[in-house]
């Protein structure tokens, strides 16, 4: 028998927890957004992901180690978590998933290497350069010319998420012309040639680095006509991290964690003002429950703003909801409650805890399955038959941007603020 360690250990006891409860009774498939979208191969799916959790269970108990293939059955997973939503055992298919990254990272318990090495790049450019492609400081560019109090406590965070979706999207249709072969072995070569990175800012589309950098800008003039004071970390703000936690390198994850906490600490921080949900959700619930003197207050800009500073409009828009606002334990709907009181909002027929993801987590690493959820779900969102899509998450923007009638939220609250508003 090999020999295990805590940590793997405790992954083996986790993931028990999860697949002994599941009566095989398929709910979770209903919801899963990369099950059709995959051509319903079951193992892209939520059950087949349980299933597999079984069945690899049954193999460290038989064998000791795995042999089984998992890698693409759990990378595929976009931890939306809509099937914990319908499952009446409570099993969270997407936290087997993150369970399943776990162990392949970890390598510990797998007969052979199964590591996608596009997640491997990220990892370990995030590492060297605090930021997954290298480009932490060109994500300040937005900031140019706007003033900052120095001497504030407030922290506004942008964590570089919308300035990084002008590369994302060209990178997911790199991955899409190469093939997901081609893109892994190129991955594989840059992951040991970080100094590459540098390349990588040739693949911005500009058009998309202008509507996102004026988007931060939205929120910057939103917090301002709100009286918020706060300050910036420009070029030396980090990336947080998601990335590095999503793909299951929880000992990497952890050291980046710590220097998070330390660069907010050094830097005399109370309050960070997040501006997106993968950030907000990793900040306020992920972090602290792994390192103990992460004590600061976690918010996101819309707690902060004048809500009576809109003007009413007789717009007709939808909301696409994101997963990390409202599929988790502490669902977060602000967003669309000021959207009801400015607007004519008519949420689509898959909303709420029955929302469907944009398929954005899987841009980089399956771009074409990624293609084919945004697809899907930007129909769901026509088929409100509203004059615009208001999103609230960068790469959910990124995703569903497929015609002018998608904008950010910011941008719809800008164009909206009354006279006394703008103070
Ligand atoms: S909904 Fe829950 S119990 Fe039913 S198959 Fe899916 S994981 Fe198992
Ligand atoms: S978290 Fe989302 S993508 Fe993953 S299995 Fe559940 S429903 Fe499917």
């Amino acid at each position: 028998m090999t020999e295990r360690s805590e940590y793997s250990i405790k992954i083996i006891e986790r993931l028990e927890d999860q697949v002994n409860s599941c009566i095989n009774c398929g709910f979770c498939e209903s919801v899963c957004p990369t099950l059709p979208s995959s051509g319903f191969r079951s193992s892209i799916g939520a059950r087949g992901r349980v299933d597999l959790g079984k069945e690899l269970l049954r193999e460290i108990k038989n064998e000791g180690k795995i042999e089984l293939r998992i890698d693409e059955s759990f990378y595929t997973c976009l931890d939306c978590y809509a099937c914990l939503q319908v499952c009446p055992a409570g099993v969270n298919a997407g936290e087997v998933s993150e369970m399943g990254k776990e162990l392949i990272a970890s390598g510990e318990l797998m007969k052979t290497d199964q590591k996608n090495p596009i997640a491997g790049m990220i990892v370990a450019l995030t590492m060297k350069n605090r930021n997954p492609l290298g480009i932490r400081e060109h994500c300040a560019k937005w900031a140019e010319g706007l003033e900052f109090d120095s001497e504030s406590t407030n922290l506004l965070y942008t964590g570089n998420m919308y300035q990084m979706m002008a590369y994302n999207e060209t990178l997911g249709r790199v991955e899409r012309f190469l093939g997901n072969r081609l893109s892994q072995t190129m991955a594989g070569y840059i992951s040991g040639h970080t100094g590459m990175s540098r390349h990588l800012k040739y693949f911005k589309n500009s058009g998309m680095e202008k509507e996102m950098n004026g988007y931060l800008r939205d929120i910057y003039l939103l917090l301002k006509a709100s009286n918020v004071k706060f300050n910036y970390l420009g070029k030396e703000e980090p990336y947080p991290g998601t990335f590095i936690h999503d793909l299951g390198y929880e000992k990497e994850f952890r050291e980046y964690a710590s220097f998070l906490t330390e660069l907010f600490h050094r830097k005399n921080i109370k309050t960070i003002i997040t501006v997106d949900p993968h950030t907000y959700d990793l900040l306020k619930s992920t972090i602290p429950s792994i390192v103990e003197n992460f004590d600061f207050q976690v918010v996101h800009y819309l707690d902060l703003i004048n809500e009576s500073g809109f003007r009413k409009s007789h717009e007709n828009i939808t909301y696409h909801e994101p997963c990390h606002l409202v599929l988790r334990k502490d669902s977060y709907d602000k967003p669309k409650e000021i959207l009801e009181s400015i607007a004519n909002l008519k949420m689509p027929v898959r909303s709420g805890k029955k929302v469907f993801c944009c398929g954005g987590p899987d841009e980089l690493l399956y771009g074409n399955l990624s293609k084919k959820i945004s697809e899907e779900r930007f129909h769901q969102l026509k088929e409100t038959d509203t004059e615009k899509i208001i999103t609230a998450c960068p790469i959910c923007f990124s995703n569903l941007n497929k015609d002018n009638t998608v904008v950010d939220i910011s941008s719809f609250l800008i164009e909206n603020m009354s006279e006394e508003g703008k103070g």
